[in-house]
């Protein structure tokens, strides 16, 4: 019997434990003495005008930059010159230092990753991650405690501007399975006593259940709500129609994350919340962070990485095209000017909140849509399955209708029955055993006609788009 196996035998109390066990050990790798340091550095910047940030900027970039050339393979082999801080004119700095390096496409990463593993970071710091792909796959990628700790920074930053401070109760929407799919009646939520957390899940929010969610939401502590803005959307829309929304003031600020908040969930998860919505840009790779305003733009957090905009389309006011960027987090796997697949809007104004600094007014991250259970349930992020599966070059799940789902796997070399009966595992975890899942083999995948990759094409799970007008049937 697997972990998730044993948790969803266990009775509620010991569950509990467990997600409060769990909350203890998260918060011990997350917030620890570098986290601590780095807040403060980042803290003592705010308000500092943009010459003092290209200034920090260029000092951080001189050190990634001579690191990578002395002890990252991938950059060691273009032999550069060792590189300096030009004190005189910092922004002039960041520019030339930019310009020795080559941009990095994901294929170029794709084919050795292990040749961008940093030598002067000792194994036993390494940890392993995933790259956030685009492509319904994932590649390896190491980091450190310490990238870990300098992201928490930059997202504590966030919040602690909104008056939210560490351990203050709060619920989230996150992908974890708490809640076994089995089970009918609520709780559909654990708390983990330790972080004053309520977790809750993201499988069990049918039409029947949703009110014993909205009863949660006005009943259980809370100071702020995180997690994925399509669920919490879900249930801002339940509370609405049910005519319960929030009292302002219960909860100080909401913090979506792993998705893409569109225009209709912010509308509408401020309306039920009577708080605001402060969304976030980062990447599992540590490379970038963008923070929201009040405003609704995304700041980039220029002491965490540098932000290239590969111009397509300019005007007076903006500049729109693809993201590369670089990364001071990340000291195990250095990326620099590394094509990420997405796409922002950078403003040639400043941002009418005050804050200086580099501001997008929009990033296009992946919008897809949801596969819809025969139960009626909603569930996003499908391309979670396939995280794990490196035998798996690219993967679509298609849906015409509620009953059923198609999964077109491109496989790579290795992809056998075991591979395969893990990707039908992760789906039934997800989905329960109701729908029929048909795996279909293909060689190649098409892109739609924006040269997107869709990692779910439902036309029963379509979300509306941008404007809020749905083409066709959206949520009904
Ligand atoms: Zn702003």
């Amino acid at each position: 019997m697997n972990r998730d196996a044993i948790y969803a035998r266990l009775p509620i109390a010991l569950q509990e434990l467990a997600c409060s066990w769990a909350g203890w050990r998260r918060y011990r790798v997350r917030f620890t003495p570098h986290f601590e340091k780095t807040l403060a550095a980042i803290e003592a910047l705010e308000g500092v005008p943009l010459s003092g940030l290209h200034a920090y900027q260029l000092r951080r970039l001189v050190t990634l930059a001579n690191r990578a050339r002395l002890h990252v393979p991938h950059y060691r082999a273009m032999d550069l010159p060792a590189f300096a801080a030009n004190a005189e004119d910092p922004a002039k700095g960041i520019r030339e230092i930019l310009d020795a390096f080559p941009i990095l496409e994901k294929q170029t990463y794709r084919d050795a990753p292990e040749s961008f593993l940093a030598e002067d970071i000792p194994a036993e710091r390494r940890r392993k991650g995933k790259t956030s792909g685009t492509t319904g796959s994932a590649l390896p990628l190491w980091y450190t405690q310490e990238s870990l700790a300098e992201e928490y920074a930059v997202v504590w930053r966030l919040r602690r501007r909104q008056g939210v401070r560490l351990r203050d109760p709060h619920f989230t929407f996150g992908g974890q399975m708490i809640v076994p799919l089995a089970q009918a009646k609520p709780p559909f939520w654990r708390t983990n006593h330790y972080g004053h957390q309520t977790l809750f899940s993201l499988y069990h929010m049918t039409k029947e259940n949703l009110p014993a969610y909205v009863e949660a939401m006005h009943t259980l502590p809370v100071t702020y709500v995180e997690g994925y803005p399509s669920s919490i959307h879900l249930l801002a829309r339940a509370m609405l129609d049910a005519g319960r929304p929030l009292e302002a003031g219960r909860v100080k600020a909401i913090f979506p994350s792993s998705e893409s908040l569109l225009a209709f969930h912010r509308r509408d998860i401020e309306e039920a919340f009577a708080a605001k919505i402060y969304d976030r840009y980062g990447t599992s790779e540590f490379a970038v962070a963008m923070t929201g305003c009040s405003e609704g733009n995304l700041h980039v957090d220029m002491e965490f990485g540098v932000v290239e905009v590969e111009a397509t389309e300019e005007t007076d006011d903006w500049v729109r095209g693809a993201l590369l960027v670089t990364g001071f987090a990340n000291d195990a796997t250095p990326f620099i000017r590394y094509r990420i697949g997405d796409v922002g809007t950078r403003s040639k104004r400043p941002c009418p909140c005050g804050r200086p600094g580099e501001v997008f007014l929009d990033v296009d991250g992946r919008i897809e849509d949801y596969v819809v259970t025969p139960d009626g349930r909603w569930i996003g992020r499908m391309d979670h399955v396939f995280k794990e599966q490196r035998e798996i070059a690219e993967a679509q799940i298609l849906q015409d209708d509620a009953s059923a789902i198609e999964v077109l796997i491109v496989p790579r070399g290795g992809f056998d029955v075991a591979a395969e009966a893990a990707v039908m595992r992760e789906i039934r975890m997800r989905l329960g055993d109701e729908i029929r899942v048909d795996l279909r083999r293909v060689e190649g995948i098409p892109r739609e006609s924006n040269g997107k990759f869709r990692a779910v094409k439902s036309r029963v799970g379509r979300q509306p788009t941008q404007s809020g007008v749905s083409e066709d049937g959206g949520e009904g």
